[in-house]
């Protein structure tokens, strides 16, 4: 049994629970452990007693630390690969990819412990400097969805660590080996004990612990919204000081495609878009606004493209497309494609569950495109998070931009075209803290901002320097000679 990581040692859970492979249920990952409340607040203590220690470390050692781990990750991206596209389901050429991204994220933030530095100015009052400066957190409680099973929690572990925070991790129920074999390559990173725990468990037992607990300074959440406004309740009004907290919640996002987009590059960045990872990304084209002009066009190109994708098993090589990561997420699918149905929405194609493929039982669905929809349906407004998208008919970009941006939602945002004018308007006046031009709305890259807008973040960005507005808290000290 793969055991959680606490105060520098291994422990056995409260129970502990099967994880099984998507792509043939007949397949168990491993037995990993799952911790109670009272195991949470174990690492919560072992974290408390650790930060001091960790936020005396110098830039060195942090760099050390973090330069290692994405040495690592780096190194074994193939077998890490492996394990995600197992027990997550998508290709394992993403697997793979998310795995480099994981250890170019460890990479960039062991920089950054070296670029750490503050400001210095002049006071408005004689003889007077003032001094800007950053200081950790504390005790970081880190809370990560199943879809991005290595890459999220890298960008959540490797800026906390790299900021002088003690860190306790709780991945999703349903894929904790790639956060295992995280765990395990940082316990080996020479931190002083405390310093990382991994607490694997349920989001009731363990996620609430962490926010309720006032010895966690600050919480940083990625799922859905709905758990998301409960994490933001908790940590306001828990017993003594409220915990800082960030959110990065659910998309609907919309890719654009005008009258003179190229075709070719359209269709590539819907499909990639909306059903690469099998469109369990918070940054899928659900929405694909496509101008009168095109529109037949791009339909029948969408059709001839999807005819040539592969559902099956995530680790074959010929698979386009993995499974759906398990039972629940499969029913919300097919009940969002009869929801489409029922509202007068047609499904050019596909949303035919199939049992098995080659022999294996699993949860494959066929990618579904529905054409005939307006946005006001909920298929239009609702995340489905599957690969289920829909075509929205509009007269003009004009239109095209205002029905964009007409949804709870604004993480990310695309739009296909030829024109430089057109490129510019939308650029600008998309409601959505990540913008496309030509490229699929989901894909990006680990150096820079990522993050959203209305309805799918709360707090600062994460990723790159902005990440630094969330894991460490800014100190003005006034100096006088
Ligand atoms: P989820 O909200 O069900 O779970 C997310 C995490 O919260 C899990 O670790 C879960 O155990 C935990 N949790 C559940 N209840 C909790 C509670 N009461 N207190 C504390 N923690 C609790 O989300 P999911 O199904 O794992 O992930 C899918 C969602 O994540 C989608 O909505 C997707 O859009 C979103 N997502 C967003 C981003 C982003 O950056 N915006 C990235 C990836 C996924």
């Amino acid at each position: 049994m793969k055991r959680n990581h606490i105060a520098g040692e291994w422990v056995d859970g409260a129970t502990a629970a099967d994880n099984i492979n998507p792509s043939d249920t007949r397949d168990v990952v491993g037995l990993y452990a799952r911790a109670d409340a009272g195991q949470a607040a174990e690492a919560i203590a072992a974290a408390h007693a650790a930060q001091p220690l960790w936020a005396a470390s110098t830039p060195q050692q942090r760099f050390d630390a973090l330069d290692a781990v994405g040495s690592e990750i780096l190194a074994r991206r193939d077998e890490l690969g492996d394990l995600l596209a197992r027990e997550e389901g998508k290709t394992l050429a993403e697997a793979v990819g998310e795995v480099v991204r994981a250890g170019q994220i460890f990479k960039f933030f062991a920089g950054e412990t070296l670029r750490a530095g503050g400001e210095l100015l002049a006071s408005t009052r004689p003889g007077l400097s003032v001094e800007i400066t950053r200081e950790p957190v504390g005790v970081v409680g880190i809370i990560t969805p199943w879809n991005f099973p290595i890459a999220i929690p890298a960008w959540k572990i490797a800026p906390a660590l790299a900021h002088g925070n003690a860190v306790v991790f709780k991945p999703a129920e349903n894929v904790p080996a790639s956060a295992w074999a995280l765990a395990e390559i940082l316990s080996r990173a020479n931190l002083p004990a405390g310093t990382f725990n991994l607490v694997m468990g349920r989001g009731r037992d363990v996620g609430e612990a962490l926010l309720n607990d006032a010895r966690v300074s600050a919480v940083t959440f990625t799922g859905s919204e709905a758990t998301g406004r409960k994490v933001a309740q908790a940590c306001i009004g828990r017993r003594g000081p409220m915990a800082k907290f960030q959110l990065e919640m659910g998309g609907k996002n919309p890719l654009v495609v005008l009258d003179d987009a190229d075709l070719d590059v359209a269709v590539n960045c819907a499909i990639h878009g909306a059903f690469f990872s099998t469109g369990q990304r918070c940054t899928a084209s659900s929405r694909l606004i496509v101008t009168e002009g095109i529109h037949d066009r791009f339909v029948a190109a969408m059709v001839e493209r999807m005819k040539t994708l592969v559902v099956g098993d995530a680790r074959d090589a010929r698979t386009s497309i993995g499974p759906v990561v398990d039972a629940v997420q499969l029913q919300q699918d097919t009940d969002y494609i009869d929801i489409g149905r029922r509202e007068g929405a047609r499904l050019a194609f596909g949303g035919d569950v199939r049992e098995t493929v080659d022999g294996k039982p699993g949860f494959y669905l066929q990618p579904a495109l529905f054409v005939d929809t307006h946005n006001g349906m909920r298929i239009n407004r609702e995340e489905i998070f599957g690969p289920v998208a829909s075509v929205i008919r509009v007269r003009d970009a004009e239109a095209a931009l205002a029905t964009a941006n007409d949804t709870e939602f604004g993480l990310s945002s695309g739009v296909c075209t030829t024109s430089l004018k057109l490129a510019a308007h939308f650029k600008r006046h998309l409601q959505a803290g990540m913008v496309m031009v030509n490229a699929p709305t989901a894909g990006v890259d680990p150096h820079v901002p990522f993050g959203g807008r209305k309805g799918s973040s709360h707090g600062p960005r994460e990723q790159g320097r902005h990440a630094a507005e969330f894991y460490t808290t800014v100190k003005t000290t006034y100096v006088a000679p």
